[in-house]
């Protein structure tokens, strides 16, 4: 080890015992949401008719006219400049896949030389910023380089603390003046309107509608991320470029010793975790979880589920908040779904469920028949909905990153499936086989004199291996990657459940005709059930996802299995996802368009860059240790035969060594070929396939390489801290 490496190493671990010190004690029920301009807050400071009105445009969509807007706005600066507030924010969410601010004081000249602090209703509803320098996927030619953001009163406002400096945020959306989406909120709100629509249709085939003004997509998702001592995180050009590892050697220790997964938190990181929940709280994000992973050095946070537009921003502020928490205690955060080879990599869980605005949730197997038949015509629809646009629910978690770990026996197969778990699984084969009567056994339902079968209370079995699973009143989406928004998955899983309800609903709406009796619905009910699980239980899997005999199996069943990105993200630039988008009208065509063109050229980005830090890690940091590491070799043996002694077995390993490094360098120079072309075609999917098929295995290879030299070349001349140091030092 290094000189530096050691002085870097020690004043990390410094950090250990300051940051338990640092700790403040609070209780969560005093503090939640104290940083939110929240319900309470609106109803003490703004007068009650705007109050009222506001809170139809909260609940109901309503428009909010200027004037209300105005006095909104008045409290809103009120309140946040009283908690020491000095700019405002539209915080809005672009294609890049992170949050987007540009902060304005609130200062406003007074006509008499002087400034006072000002905020109007127009500028809380609307702002605009530069669009020109934000992913846009071509768009950009159909309309100005304009876009603005508009207020979703939906997200609540809150304040964003750094230091001194408070500035309070308003979650906007963000297109472009003629409309397009420019952002990945539009279309989950989009979607969220979609689906609401479609399902409200179903709950009134089944008179379930009383009281129901819309149906709310529920969402909790559950974040895994790593975390690395600081100092050698700044000592890892690939880490601080790429989030990612780009080199090194499997250590000794990894986690075969499963001895990670829940075991006690290390002090540091359990600091760090309660401070990070402590600003989420003030922030109104309900966090409940927290865990060690299954990797050394991976841990969990996961929050209480909430309405999937409120969830996914919420999502974006945990991940912010962890990655800005972090260094306050020496370590770095890294939301990299594979930032390790050879040890598992993150995701995060998407829980997802549909409830109505007065609290049900439709994906819970209830008591009675009534409630009982519509569930089982929502987890159909589910079903349905998977089988049909398994490719596109593929394609909403394709990215560079996510496809190490895709696939890679430690996460979800590419291959999109269902888990239902063996009681559901029984059930949607009776209904299948014409809904024969169970006798109630333990732990099931009995619904009586009717031809519906039992169902489960709860689910029980848990299957890691699937994408996708049922777990007991929920699905959740595994697949997603752990440093993607939440949103479009969401939005995609929105609307492809949204066409299969308007699918079942249109289906049943026109066999059962006007005021049908409780028996014809059954029976109508029963036969549809029974055709769409002949149709589309070729999804439903579960077995072991990670099996080789799973990826056989799943290819007679003819289930898509796109591999990496480059198989994927094309499923946008297709007329089937277009015309699914329009009709929901959550994407035109071209948006949707634009979008595989935006996620394709990302993909291209993001290996570039990692190529190229390759090359340049491996030019100035590798081959020179190497070189070093051979001078030596080479001095010591024309040392000792000067005096001697016999070195032939020496000599022949510092052939073989020569040899390494050879290959090292020519590995370098190949490379940096690869990358210096962008292959024939023009296309952002020419670019990626070059990218996976030239750049990507040359990655491989200069990998392979340099890994094998780390496990050779004295401790003291490597120049990059190793996973043991990375992995270990807590
Ligand atoms: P576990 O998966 O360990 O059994 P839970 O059942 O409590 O834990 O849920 C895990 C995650 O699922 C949590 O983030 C939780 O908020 C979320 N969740 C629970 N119910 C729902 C729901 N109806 N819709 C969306 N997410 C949900
Ligand atoms: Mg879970």
């Amino acid at each position: 080890m290094t000189k530096a490496r050691y002085e870097a190493i020690s004043a990390a671990t410094s950090w250990r015992d300051h940051a338990a010190g640092q700790q403040q004690a609070y209780k969560v029920e005093e503090i939640f949401g104290a940083d939110v301009f929240s319900e309470k807050a609106m109803r003490e400071r703004l007068p009650k008719n705007v109050f009222q009105r506001l809170m139809r445009t909260i609940k109901k969509g309503e428009r909010l006219d200027a004037q209300l807007a105005d006095v909104v706005a008045s409290a809103m600066k009120d309140w946040a400049v009283e908690r020491g507030a000095t700019h405002y924010t539209h915080w809005f969410q672009p294609l890049t896949g992170l949050t987007a601010e540009k902060h304005d004081s609130f200062i406003t000249p007074d006509g008499s030389g002087s400034v006072m602090s000002q905020f109007s209703g127009g500028a809380l509803t609307q702002g605009e910023p530069d669009a020109s320098s934000f992913p846009s996927g071509g768009l950009r030619a159909t309309f100005e380089a304009r876009g603005y953001t508009a207020w979703d009163p939906t997200s609540p406002v809150f304040l964003n603390r750094s230091g001194p400096n408070t500035t309070l945020c308003i979650p906007t959306a963000f297109v472009s003046w003629t409309g397009e989406a420019l952002d990945n909120k539009t279309p989950l709100l989009r979607s969220i309107e979609a689906l609401s629509t479609q399902a409200m249709r179903i709950l009134r085939i089944f008179k379930t509608d009383q009281g129901v003004a819309r149906i709310n997509t529920t969402l909790g998702p559950e974040q895994e991320y790593f975390l690395v001592d600081r100092n050698l995180y700044f000592a890892r050009p690939d880490l601080l470029h790429c989030d990612r590892t780009l080199f090194g050697a499997k250590p000794p220790k990894g986690q075969q010793l499963e001895d990670h997964y829940f075991g006690s938190i290390p002090a540091r990181v359990l600091s760090f975790m309660a401070e990070s929940e402590r600003e989420l709280c003030l922030l109104g994000v309900p966090v409940k979880t927290r865990h060690n992973e299954v990797a050394p050095a991976q841990f969990e946070i996961a929050p209480i589920f909430e309405n999937a537009n409120v969830a996914c921003d919420h999502q974006m502020l945990i991940m912010e908040t962890l990655k800005r928490v972090a260094p306050r205690y020496g370590l770095q955060c890294i939301l990299h779904e594979k930032p390790f080879a050879g040890i598992n990599g993150s995701g995060k869980h998407n829980n997802w469920s549909m409830s109505t605005d007065t609290g049900i949730n439709l994906l819970d197997p209830r008591e009675d028949t009534h409630t009982n038949m519509q569930f089982l015509v929502f987890l159909t629809a589910v079903i349905r909905g998977v089988d049909l646009h398994a490719d596109l629910l593929r394609a909403s978690i394709a990215s560079a990153s996510n496809d190490h770990r895709l696939g890679a026996n430690e996460a979800p197969p590419a291959i999109i499936s269902i888990f239902l778990g063996d009681m559901l699984t029984d059930i949607v084969e009776q209904i299948e086989s014409g809904m024969r009567r169970r006798t109630k056994t333990g732990g099931q339902l009995d619904l009586g004199a009717t031809t519906l079968p039992n169902l489960p209370r709860d689910a029980g079995d848990r299957n890691r291996t699937s994408p996708f699973a049922f777990t007991g009143n929920k699905f959740e989406f595994r697949a997603v990657g752990s440093s993607q928004t939440s949103a479009w998955p969401m939005t995609v899983l929105n609307t492809i459940v949204a066409e299969s309800l308007d699918f079942v609903a249109s289906q049943l709406e026109k066999s059962l005709g006007k005021n049908p009796s409780e028996a014809k619905v059954q029976k109508v009910v029963s036969d549809l059930l029974k055709k769409l699980v002949k149709q589309h239980k070729r999804v439903i899997f579960n077995g072991d996802g990670y099996s080789q005999a799973w990826h056989e199996e799943a290819e007679k069943r003819g289930l898509p299995h796109m591999r990496d990105s480059v198989d994927a993200l094309p499923v946008f630039l297709k007329k089937k996802a277009g015309d699914l988008f329009s009709r929901y009208k959550v994407l035109s065509r071209v948006e949707t368009e634009a979008r595989g063109h935006i996620f394709l050229e990302k993909y291209v980005k993001q290996v570039s860059i990692e190529g190229e830090t390759m090359v340049s890690i491996a030019r100035t940091q590798i081959v020179p240790a190497a070189m070093a590491h051979q001078r030596r070799m080479a001095e010591a043996i024309a040392a000792t035969q000067g005096a001697g002694v016999d070195v032939a077995d020496q000599r022949a390993q510092l052939e073989e060594y020569v040899a390494r490094v050879g290959r090292l360098v020519s590995a370098t120079e190949a490379l940096d070929r690869a990358l210096s072309h962008h292959g024939d075609g023009a296309t952002p999917l020419d670019h990626a396939k070059h990218v996976r098929d030239e750049v990507k295995p040359a990655m491989a290879d200069l990998r392979e390489v340099a890994d094998e030299l780390e496990e050779i070349v004295a401790d003291e001349l490597w120049p990059l801290p190793t996973y043991r140091d990375l992995l270990f030092i807590k």
